[in-house]
């Protein structure tokens, strides 16, 4: 496997890294994923565009231009043959003894990547997952792609320890998004999600869903809704970038709909597979 540090592509034994990474030591720092279909990459340009400004929001500089990233994720995969899967590529602050207040300008960030080869989740594409709703106790700025996980962690084990595949974040009764995805309702042929604000990560999958259902001409409504509407929807799906269209069957082991995945997420899943790498999807 070749991994990318601050400008070279190097095997595992040569990748360095420091105890004093403010990634490591106050998760000071912003990542993306992007996906790998068939070889070739998939939304490149809105990926890298949130990476620079989710680093711009935490007031990081990012010494790489868009064409840059984009060049580094397509160098990686090369490099590693990647066929099906993922690229991470994650941006820390820099290395500075431990205080908490920026390093001073001479100290650089840190640029990682490395690939993943995983499929695509084709049975949970097909059968649906079930999903756990558990409090947002997450900070004020989940626009931010921040390496700064914890409490997706925490809410994501706890649904698993339920035997459920995603978490439900539900922060002063309203549904905002999944652990690691964002999450839609239909109710009477209308396409539900929560606004794009600091409540939640603006997904690339999210915003490809919003384009389908325009072509579609299916109705969107980007509001708040409250966990009971959720329960109330005839279908319910999430998505990312490795989740891709998600369907739910059940939330908190209570069926949504008929507890199958619902025609309109059907059409929404095969018309997401029509968009992405031919051989993959075949
Ligand atoms: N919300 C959160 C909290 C996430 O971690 C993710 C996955 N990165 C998403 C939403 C979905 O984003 P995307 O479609 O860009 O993968």
């Amino acid at each position: 496997m070749i991994y990318f540090k601050d400008g070279e592509y190097l095997q595992e034994e040569q990748m360095n890294l420091s105890m004093n990474d403010r990634g490591y030591v106050f998760g000071d720092g912003v990542y993306e994923v992007i996906k790998v279909y068939d070889g070739v990459l998939y939304t490149a340009e809105e990926h890298m565009e949130r990476l620079l400004e989710s680093a711009a929001k935490i007031r990081l500089t990012l010494p790489y231009t868009l064409e840059q990233l984009v060049g580094i994720a397509e160098r990686l995969l090369q490099e590693n043959e990647l066929s099906v899967g993922h690229i991470y590529l994650q941006v820390t602050r820099g290395v500075a003894p431990r205080v908490h207040q920026f390093p001073d300008h001479s100290v650089s960030p840190v640029l990682t990547g490395y690939t993943v080869e995983n499929p695509r989740p084709l049975e949970q594409l097909d059968k649906g997952a079930a999903m756990k709703s558990v409090e947002d106790m997450r900070w004020l700025r989940c626009d931010i792609k921040s390496l700064n996980l914890l409490g997706n962690v925490l809410a994501k084990q706890e649904a698993v320890e339920q035997g459920c595949q995603e978490a439900l974040f539900v922060r002063d009764g309203i549904v905002r998004e999944g652990s690691a995805s964002n999450v839609f309702g239909i109710k009477d042929g209308i396409l539900h999600t929560h606004p794009a604000n600091n409540f939640i990560l603006n997904g690339i999958t999210r915003r490809v869903v919003l384009q389908l259902a325009s072509d579609l001409s299916i109705p969107v409504q980007e509001k708040e809704f409250t966990l009971a509407e959720a329960l109330a929807m005839d279908e319910f799906f999430f998505t990312s970038t490795n989740a891709e269209i998600t369907p739910v069957v059940t939330i908190d082991r209570q069926p949504i709909g008929e507890g199958i995945p619902g025609p309109l997420t059907r059409q929404l899943q095969k018309l997401f597979d029509e968009q992405i790498p031919a051989l993959v999807a075949a």
